[in-house]
């Protein structure tokens, strides 16, 4: 079996070159399998040692990013209802420094929000130095959902791609690395899961008719996400298609993704103090 990773290894089990899109390339969801695992030739089960070692290698890197302080990172999740971002987050996460990770969701805008310009909830919470922040849902709503449902009017919502390049760009431009991340699921998988909200009592809470409804929309929903990911996948922030119908393939991709890219900072523990070879530490004296 090939799919053995080592931490610090240049190449890991998940060929993700394949699920990158290249700026000025529109992604063909139909011929994508959401069932695929490109690169990797195990199973399940072979993938949890690999997924325990992409795991502690994530675990390092975030460590050193948090101390080198000189970076920041962004991760943008965007999946339909039951695509699993919420496991996605769980999984590829564990472990990771919560002083220095933070995961904002956006939900449904408040009045407040929707009193501004959409970009308006986000900026906020864009990483700091050191950070890693990861995006459950983001401004890419603004021309999903917000397009299929016609909250806004064509001539509205066009003009976002050109507001949410220029944004992500900026924020490139300042330091910010950004990785966009869609996790693609089948029509037949997402039924299984929703079914599974509906069978489970502890999993009845992330049951919402609404999702129905946007399920009924599936098709417009692909076409909205070619369109964006055609439209701001870029060199400086692209997106990458992950086939997400079986987790366990979604999480080793996704966890190698953010591994390559926090190697490609190299990243450095900062210089220490002069001298730190001379001190010593002293017993605290004696109580007056
Ligand atoms: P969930 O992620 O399951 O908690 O659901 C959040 C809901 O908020 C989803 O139905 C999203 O489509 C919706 N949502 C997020 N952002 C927006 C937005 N900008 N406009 C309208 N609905 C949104
Ligand atoms: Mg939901």
């Amino acid at each position: 079996m090939s799919g053995h990773y080592r931490a610090g290894m240049a190449r890991g089990p998940v060929d993700i070159e394949a699920l990158r899109i290249r700026e000025g390339d529109r992604p063909d969801l139909d011929d994508r399998d959401p069932r695929a695992t490109p690169g990797y030739d195990g199973d399940k089960e072979s993938s949890v040692p690999v997924m325990a070692g992409l795991n502690a290698r994530l675990e390092e890197l975030q460590e050193l990013l948090y101390a080198d302080g000189r970076h920041r990172v962004l991760v943008v999740l965007q999946a339909l209802d039951a695509g699993g971002k919420d496991g996605t987050i769980r999984h590829v996460f564990d472990g990771l420094n919560p002083a220095g990770v933070k995961a904002p969701a956006f939900k449904k805008p408040s009045s407040a929000e929707l009193a501004h310009d959409y970009l308006w909830r986000i900026h906020p919470h864009v990483p700091g130095d050191g950070e890693l922040v990861i995006f459950n849902r983001s401004h890419y709503e603004d021309v999903l959902v917000v397009r299929v449902l016609e909250l806004v009017d064509e001539k509205r919502w066009r003009k976002r791609y050109g507001h949410i390049r220029d944004f992500e760009q900026m924020l490139a431009d300042e330091g910010t690395t950004i990785i966009k991340i869609f996790l693609h699921i089948s029509p037949e998988e997402q039924a299984e899961r929703l079914q599974d909200r509906l069978d489970r009592p502890e999993k009845n809470w992330k049951f919402e008719t609404g999702d129905l409804e946007m399920r009924a929309r599936w098709w417009e929903f692909m076409d909205a996400f070619e369109d964006a990911i055609a439209e701001t996948s870029t060199d400086d922030a692209p997106w990458y298609v992950i086939p997400a119908d079986r987790k366990w393939f979604r999480n080793l991709a996704v966890s190698q993704i953010l591994i390559e890219t926090l190697e490609s900072l190299e990243l450095r523990h900062p210089p220490a103090e002069d001298g730190l070879d001379q001190i010593v530490i002293e017993d605290v004296p004696d109580r007056p």
